[in-house]
């Protein structure tokens, strides 16, 4: 089965998709990986890719699909395609659609990642490390744990992140811009809402039982 995978940044969509790769023999699907790796191979296309994003511009949906139709009819993948980030609006997933139609494939599977905005900020303020073992957690989510810390609470410290407004930012872009795809991915039948706040595990398990019906 083919597999969207949508989720916001912070989500725990990539290593989700890596762990579904690993298990279940899959082909992550990235269209940057795309882009990167036709201009590795250096075809004319590649030359072409690399021209656009080195003026810093965004490369078209027409050479997007070329690449995505070299994957999707390549038999080696054929009903292990782990789309990740893909598709970001409605052409693009209509695009999807259709380029799956002509081979006869589709998604049979789309996973929505959902976490609001206070949970990614209290991952990220939350994060704590314990100066003796360089143990990470967070305060708001492993109260017990530091309480219980082997090497004691009071090495937990807290490093600031300057990374927080750049995170945030990008988080509120892309629920921003991503919402009309979502809505009408969330029409599809094979739509399922995974709640993002649970543990990496449990998350697994619960797109395990998705994929092994
Ligand atoms: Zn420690």
């Amino acid at each position: 089965m083919n597999i969207i995978l949508f989720g916001p940044p912070g989500a725990g969509k990539g290593t989700q998709a890596q762990l579904i790769v690993k298990k279940h023999n899959y082909f992550q699907l990235s269209t940057g990986d795309l882009l990167r790796n036709e201009v590795k191979k250096n075809t004319n296309l590649g030359k072409e890719i690399e021209k656009i994003i080195s003026k810093g511009n965004f490369v078209s949906d027409e050479i997007i699909n070329n690449l995505l139709k070299q994957t999707i009819k390549n038999l080696k993948f054929r009903d292990r395609i782990i789309f990740d980030g893909y598709p970001r609006s409605i052409d693009q997933a209509n695009n999807l659609d259709s380029i799956l139609k002509e081979y006869n494939q589709k998604i049979d599977l789309i996973i929505s990642l959902v976490v609001s905005r206070e949970i990614i900020e209290k991952r990220i303020i939350g994060r704590v490390t314990c100066d003796k073992c360089n143990l990470t957690l967070n305060e708001f989510f492993n109260k017990n744990e530091i309480e219980l810390h082997p090497c004691g609470k009071e090495f937990f410290i807290k490093r600031k992140d300057d990374n927080l407004e750049t995170i945030m930012s990008r988080f509120d872009i892309y629920t921003k811009t991503t919402q009309p795809v979502l809505h009408f991915l969330s029409k599809n039948p094979n739509f399922q809402k995974i709640d993002g706040k649970l543990e990496i595990d449990e998350i697994t398990r619960k797109i395990d039982t998705f994929i092994n019906f």
